[in-house]
């Protein structure tokens, strides 16, 4: 999508601290981190949240979440102790970007309930 900066994160237009990429997703720090590691997975197709996902998404997802996460949360050194995984949808979910984003973040003790 021409306006969105994740779209633009994906394609390179825009610099990122990229810790991953593959055909379909890429993963980068978050610019303000809420954690010692905080890394955004995105997919690289746009899609807007958790709720605009379809049945021909669940491939993704399923790589993302079974390939994708386990692997950076093991490479980044937090599978051990544990880490979160979050995906704010909408306004009063706290999203603020429109392209669907997994926010991982590890390396110190999560709080809950979440803010
Ligand atoms: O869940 P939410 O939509 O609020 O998350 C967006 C995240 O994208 C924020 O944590 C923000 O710091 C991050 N961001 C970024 N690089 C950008 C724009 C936003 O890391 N260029």
């Amino acid at each position: 999508m021409a306006d969105c900066i994740f779209c633009k994160i994906a394609q390179k237009e825009i610099p990122s601290q990229l810790v991953y990429e593959d055909e379909q997703v890429v993963a980068f720090r978050d610019l303000e981190p809420q954690a010692p590691v905080h890394v955004l997975v995105i997919p690289k197709k746009h899609v807007a949240s958790v709720l605009a996902l379809t049945a021909e998404d669940s491939g993704l997802v399923s790589h993302i979440f079974v390939d994708v996460i386990p692997q950076l949360a093991r490479e980044l050194g937090i599978a051990e102790k544990g880490f979160r995984v979050v995906a704010n949808t909408g306004e009063e979910g706290g999203q603020s970007v429109g392209h669907l984003h997994f926010h991982l973040l590890g390396g110190r003790s999560m709080q809950w309930p979440p803010g």
